[in-house]
């Protein structure tokens, strides 16, 4: 226990035994550093060099991950002049010569390869102890010679199909079964085998959960429960079975309230509750790790038996920072290093003072922080037993010999596994080796001095300036999607499925200039996911409506477009304010009504949000007339609006679609005649409903719910609309296009179409590429929200070297997809919209059937009776010429064709009427610039997948027979709607004419 001193003696004590600890070992490590003569002088080498630019660092470590793909030599010197072209001036002179002179099948360009490869393994095996069960057998045993204990952990931890995550699991059962009777052999070693309260196993692996299943999913806890704890368990009885230890590892923060919460759950069962060979990670990077130790003391008080905690600071700490910034999240990492240094020694003091109930672990290569840990221990009695210390393999292993001959038990993580598996561990070893901030970089290669690295971190608080935020550059921001990691997310979710279930029943009317309509017939909308459940009854206008509700719209316009765009603006900036405090609702909504699940509704809403606050931002860009003066003559070009619009939108993004155009209308000073797709007239009736708590001026929007039959053909052939924006089918599209074109006698301007309408959008694999991120990137694109969106992927292009691999891992990770209605978390794939999408896309089954091999169907035969469910289909062999090649099929279809290269995957691709979206995943740098440049789609995405496009980001359209061109969300869709004026003055009065500079001085 701790004696009782005041806590600033103490801190002292420790600082003080830190330093003296800090310069011993130093002492001892000076003498140790690598020689010429070893391997990893020549690895640290290569590193330095890599490390003395950071654009070749980048090309470096993007040539090693691609590498074990490539089987050829030709492959790889193409890759690596591909790579180094662009930084060639930057490398030392003899790769430089390398690089030029070998071309890539002769002599030279194998000798080239050859050395890369070999640089390549040599630098995994430093970090990766091999891929064999000999392997393995041989580096615990010379661990073991060398005085260290060891802790297993198997690469290959991203799974993506249910066949992987059990061959995962058996994996480690085999691997345990197989050491324990080996590792029962060993002498006696006490340092090793003992702690204070007993005896150790000695065998040990670390796991991530995340690698019991596949469908590791943060949205649905207790679906990912449900999957990954029947395989834990096998796991700890296993290891209670051999006497082994069984340490869970930490990854990404949005997994982290998951994986504590399996981990607690599991072994408070009555089966584990006295297994104490048990530990778990805890991430000192995170401000949020006090808290989760708190959290873990106190359960692990109430279960009676103590755990481990190995205390790092983290590894995923670009990965947190870049993702959380492209999602507009809060960063959960400090971002300055000296935060997360000393939140490590605070945690150090947590853990120690309960070392009884969290058995300490410090994994830290960072002698500072380990002196601290170790100073720590001696001033709170906490005898060197009662705690380990734990490195990487092939990081700091003059400190963890050090360690281990001052008598700590030293373990060490050992991965093991392929190089393909492993290229992720690889990278990230690569990039804390050469990260500014590393602990090994500053001591080993940037010989910084002992006094600086063993400073406290706190004195470095004191020199710190803090970063400022990066400055918004043009007001606009990206309105983040929920991260329903966080359970009061769900919480939030869950309470509004019910609350909107509540509203079933109701009904809504038209509303025309500001006047709710009932109206006899009217529309019965269905929950797809349970088709005898109806939502709610909407009124289906009749074409006497629509001349009512253009007539309306007409009589708004004037006032309307004379209203200053900045208050126009306003209006919709309040929308969204409306929108963001309804969210959870409209989610829900679209949950229900269109049957799409969780995070693809709340992609909706969000954005919907963006239209609104991009376009009234785009407004007042644009509201600043452009003036073109000379002397004597003053120009000024504005835009006016056009008139009445008519809105015509889809169901499949019924909330975002349906606003964009609306809204986009709106701000423009036009009026609006607003006809939703009959499946989503509820989610359409609570747009109308924000936009009139907005205050928007009656007539102004009017909502025209009804059959497309009846009331389309009035909306397009009216004299009085100006202008159609639609979205939907290329059939429809085409046929308002021509109805639009076919003026009336008594209309007064030719009218303006927007349409956005179909794709047959594909998605190409080149031999170089992730599979495990194209398997995912394809599947994400082809099945989320059950292929319903005009961005789906519907055909995949596969090199023929990697077709086969690809395709089985494709078909295995679909099987695994989650089938079901859409107010499940878990669903991955819910139903399509409705009986008559259901019926045409089996009919394209059926002649998939006839005209390629069909590799799977999901099966959805349980579900028939509930809604309208149609599982994954995927076709190979398939043509691409052929009619389900060709033709959109909107729902949950994929073709798989064969490509000899990459320029036959580039004609393939670009082989069907539409331009809509487009994906390449390829490691290749020459591919990828091919790609940007030959294929032909508004919107090419380059190893991603291809649906979610960001208003802004990625501004969104097509052209050829996919659109007219226009880009919502981007910097010219509003100009669609308005017209460009000009007005010019001549100022010039009798020879004299004022001085335009002056007055512009003036009105600023
Ligand atoms: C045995 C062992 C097991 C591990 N298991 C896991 C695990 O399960 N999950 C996991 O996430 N990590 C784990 N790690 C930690 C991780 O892999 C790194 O090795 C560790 O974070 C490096 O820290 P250090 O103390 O050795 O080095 P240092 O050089 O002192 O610290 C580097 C670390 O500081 C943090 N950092 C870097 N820059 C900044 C900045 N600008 N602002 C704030 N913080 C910054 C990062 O966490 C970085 O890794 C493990 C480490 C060991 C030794």
């Amino acid at each position: 226990m701790a004696r009782k001193k005041s806590s600033s003696d103490l801190n002292q004590q420790i600082e003080h035994r830190t330093r003296e600890l800090g310069e011993q070992i130093w002492g001892h490590l000076e003498r140790r550093e690598p020689t010429m003569f070893e391997k990893r002088w020549w690895d640290d080498r290569i590193l330095s060099w890599a490390m003395a630019d950071e654009s070749v660092k980048v090309q470096m470590f993007r040539f090693v991950d691609v590498l074990p793909m490539l089987s050829s030599h030709e492959s790889i010197v193409r890759h690596l002049q591909e790579y180094f072209e662009d930084v060639r001036k930057h490398l030392p002179w003899a790769a430089r010569i390398g690089l030029e002179l070998s071309q890539p099948n002769s002599v030279l360009g194998r000798a080239l390869a050859l050395n890369a490869r070999s640089n390549a393994r040599r630098m995994a095996s430093r970090f990766i102890a091999g891929s064999s069960v000999e392997e393995v057998h041989y580096t615990v045993d010379r661990l073991r010679s060398e005085n260290f204990a060891f802790t297993l952990d198997l690469l290959g931890e991203a799974v993506i199909s249910e066949v992987e995550a059990e061959a995962y699991l058996q994996s480690y059962l085999d691997l345990i079964a197989g050491l324990a009777p080996r590792v029962k052999k060993w002498s006696e070693n006490v340092q090793l085998d003992w702690d204070s309260q007993g005896h150790l196993p000695r065998t040990n692996v670390s796991i991530k959960l995340s690698a019991l299943c596949s469908q590791f999913k943060p949205t649905d806890p207790v679906g990912t429960m449900a999957a990954v704890q029947p395989r834990l368990r096998t796991l700890l009885r296993h290891a209670m079975k051999y006497d082994a230890y069984l340490h869970v590892d930490m990854e990404q923060n949005s997994y982290k309230p998951l994986t504590l919460e399996i981990f607690k759950q599991t072994l408070m069962e009555k089966e584990f509750r006295d297994f104490d060979n048990v530990g778990i990670v805890i991430q000192a990077y995170q401000p949020a790790a006090e808290q989760d130790l708190k959290d873990l003391l106190k359960w692990v008080k109430k279960r009676k038996t103590p755990i481990w905690i190995r205390l790092v600071k983290g590894a995923y700490w670009d990965y947190e920072t870049i993702v959380s910034g492209y999602r507009n999240w809060p960063i959960p990492v400090f971002q300055e290093k000296w935060e997360s240094d000393a939140n490590y020694e605070k945690l150090t003091i947590v853990l120690l003072e309960n070392h009884q109930w969290l058995r300490p672990a410090f994994g830290s290569h960072n002698l500072r922080s380990l002196a601290h840990a170790i100073a720590a221990a001696h001033e709170l009695d906490v005898p060197p037993s009662a705690y380990e210390i734990q490195m990487l393999y092939g990081m700091g292993k003059e400190q963890a010999q050090v360690f281990a001959e001052l008598g700590h038990r030293v373990r060490i993580y050992t991965p093991f596994g392929e190089l393909i598996p492993g290229m992720a561990y690889l990278v990230r070893r690569l990039l804390e080796n050469t990260s500014n901030d590393s602990f090994l970089r500053q001591s080993f290669t940037e010989h910084v001095n002992l006094e600086t690295l063993m400073m406290n971190p706190s004195e470095h608080a004191k020199s710190a300036t803090k970063q400022k935020p990066a400055e918004e550059t043009d007001g606009f921001r990206n309105e983040p999607l929920t991260d329903f990691s966080l359970e009061e997310s769900r919480t939030k979710m869950l309470a509004a499925l019910e609350e909107v279930e509540d509203q079933f029943g109701k009904e809504y009317p038209l509303l025309i200039n500001g006047r709710a309509i009932d109206t006899k017939a009217t529309i019965t909308s269905r929950n797809p996911s349970h088709m005898t459940e109806s939502l709610g009854t909407v009124s289906s206008a009749s074409a006497d409506d629509a001349i009512d509700a253009i007539d309306a719209a007409r009589r708004a316009f004037p006032s309307w477009s004379r209203t200053e765009p900045q208050y126009r603006a306003e209006y919709l900036e309040l929308i969204a304010a409306n929108m963001r405090r309804r969210r959870f609702e409209l989610a829900a909504w679209i949950v229900y009504e269109c049957g799409k699940p969780w995070e693809e509704a709340d992609g909706d809403v969000v954005e919907a949000i963006d239209f609104c606050m991009y376009y009234a931002n785009q407004m007042r860009h644009l509201a600043h007339p452009q003036h073109c003066d000379v002397p004597g003559e003053e120009n000024v070009y504005f835009y006016r609006a056009r008139g009445t619009v008519a809105v015509i939108a889809p169901w499949n993004f019924p909330l975002a679609i349906l606003t964009g155009m609306t809204v986009a209308s709106l701000v423009t000073g036009n009026t609006v005649v607003m006809k939703p797709a009959e499946q989503s007239s509820i989610v359409a009736a609570k747009l109308m409903d924000l936009i009139h708590e907005s205050g928007v001026p009656d007539g102004v929007v009017n909502f025209l719910p009804g059959i497309g039959e009846e009331v389309g053909p009035e909306l397009v052939g009216s004299p009085d609309v100006e202008m159609i924006t639609f979205t939907g089918s290329r059939d429809v599209g085409l046929a308002i296009n021509e109805s639009a074109s076919d003026t009336d006698t008594r209309q007064k301007m030719v009218k303006r179409v927007i349409a956005e309408m179909g794709g047959k959008n594909a998605i190409i694999v080149d031999d170089d590429a992730d599979l495990d991120e194209a398997v995912l990137g394809v599947i994400h694109s082809a099945f989320n929200y059950a292929g319903q969106k005009c961005s789906a992927c519907s055909r995949v292009i596969v090199l023929e070297s990697i077709h086969d691999t690809f395709v089985s891992r494709l078909v295995e990770a679909t099987k695994s997809l989650k089938i079901g209605p859409a107010e499940d978390p878990g669903t991955v794939v819910g139903p399509v919209i409705d009986e008559e999408a259901k019926q045409r896309i089996l009919e394209y089954i059926e002649i998939g059937k006839e005209e390629a091999t069909l590799a799977l169907a999901c099966d959805t035969s349980d579900l028939a009776d509930e809604g309208y469910y149609i599982g994954p289909h995927i076709f190979t062999d398939v043509d691409s010429t052929c009619q389900i090649a060709q033709e959109e099929i909107f729902g949950p279809v994929l073709s798989v064709i064969k490509a000899e290269d990459f320029d036959e995957a580039i004609t393939i691709a670009n082989d069907t009427p539409y331009a809509l979206t487009a994906g390449v995943f390829s490691r290749s740098p020459a591919h990828l610039n091919k790609a940007r440049m030959e294929i032909v789609a508004g919107n090419i995405y380059l190893n991603r997948n291809i649906t979610g496009a960001m208003v802004e980001r990625h501004p969104f359209g097509g052209f050829k027979m996919s659109g007219i061109g226009s880009k919502t969300g981007g910097p010219d869709y509003l100009l669609q709607f308005l017209v460009p004026v000009n007005v010019t003055e001549n100022t010039m009065r009798r020879g004299f004419a004022p001085d335009a500079a002056a007055e512009d001085d003036e009105e600023e």
